[in-house]
């Protein structure tokens, strides 16, 4: 069984970001900018946009962390937007979610404009993934991809099983599995919570990506042997013995499962990393659109 290790991967992304980058500065340019924007106190959210934040910085790049209070407006958040959107030295946009019930989620991803849109969830960036064009891809999706080609796991013709279908992580992961692209070109399964008999069908995944949310929820008995076993999950567990109070555990049983699988990601350590280094690439690759580079 290989580990794939989440940091390392990471790591030489990041180095390879920050290399170009210092190309650029060196050519008098200015850095690229990530705008972040929380609204509310959730305890999640919060550590989300402080990792974004602590991780652009490092890379070089500026970052603004816009904290608005749990009662902002729909309107007033769309205004905020706006003014980022027409800035330009402002290259990436993301508002941090779950946002407040008041807040029309939908409403706020169709605010953001498309070019300044590194999370990829505005509609013409899901349909251009959706039809196989270049646009922002969502991170979680696009660090996955990385990871499977950091380790150069083939993929062409390979069988892809996904759990979840979530329009964040499941529903762009099938599509990129499934596009004409040098990491694509699978057979992708789509599995969601009215799939009748799942095993069945991570039982015949080359690689099983599971993004569903449940603690070890996949078992080594749902596993090919052999195959590449992408974890997305990420539930808190909590644990009062534990300075945070609290454990990261993934969607799948990894002690049985690391038994089975050729390949797998641990949680924490996995594809958690690899989405923020997805998201400082989406960044990179917008400042370099902005930018005319
Ligand atoms: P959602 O709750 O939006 O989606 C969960 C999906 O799992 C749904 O499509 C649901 O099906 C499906 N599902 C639920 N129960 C079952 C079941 N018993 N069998 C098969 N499918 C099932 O979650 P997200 O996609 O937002 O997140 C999934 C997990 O990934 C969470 O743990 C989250 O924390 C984590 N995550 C991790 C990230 C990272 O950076 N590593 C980034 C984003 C999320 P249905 O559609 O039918 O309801």
């Amino acid at each position: 069984m290989i580990l794939l290790d989440g940091k390392t991967t990471a790591e030489s992304i990041k180095e390879n970001i920050r290399e170009e980058l210092d190309t650029h500065i060196h050519n008098g340019l200015r850095r690229p900018h990530l705008v972040a924007i929380l609204v509310g106190n959730d305890g999640a959210s919060k550590t989300y946009v402080d990792s974004k934040e602590r991780n652009s910085r490092a890379l070089g790049f500026n970052s603004t962390v816009l904290r608005l209070p749990e009662d902002t407006t729909q309107q007033f958040l769309i205004d905020k937007i706006n003014t980022f959107n027409s800035d330009p030295e402002v290259d990436g946009i993301l508002v941090q979610s779950p946002l407040p019930g008041h807040i029309d989620e939908r409403v706020i991803t169709q605010t953001i404009v498309p070019e300044k849109d590194v999370d990829g969830f505005h509609d013409i960036n899901m349909g251009k993934l959706a039809k196989g064009d270049e646009g922002f891809v969502s991170a979680t999706p696009l660090g996955v991809v990385m990871m499977l080609k950091a380790y150069r796991i083939p993929t062409s013709g390979k069988h892809c099983v996904v759990v979840g279908r979530s329009n964040i992580v499941g529903r762009p992961m099938s599509l990129l599995m499934s596009n004409n692209s040098e990491y694509g070109n699978c057979t992708v399964t789509l599995c969601h919570s009215r799939t009748t008999d799942l095993g069945h069908f991570t039982r015949q995944a080359d690689i099983l990506i599971v993004a569903l949310g449940k603690p070890g929820f996949i078992t080594s008995d749902m596993v090919k042997p052999g195959a590449t076993v992408i974890d997305v999950g990420i539930t808190r567990i909590e644990d009062p013995g534990r300075k945070s109070g609290y454990y990261l555990k993934g969607d799948v049983d990894f002690n049985g499962v690391k038994e089975v699988a050729g390949h797998i990601t641990p949680v924490p350590g996995g594809v958690g990393l690899m989405t923020i280094a997805a998201l400082l690439s989406n960044t990179f690759r917008a400042y370099k659109l902005n930018m005319g580079l």
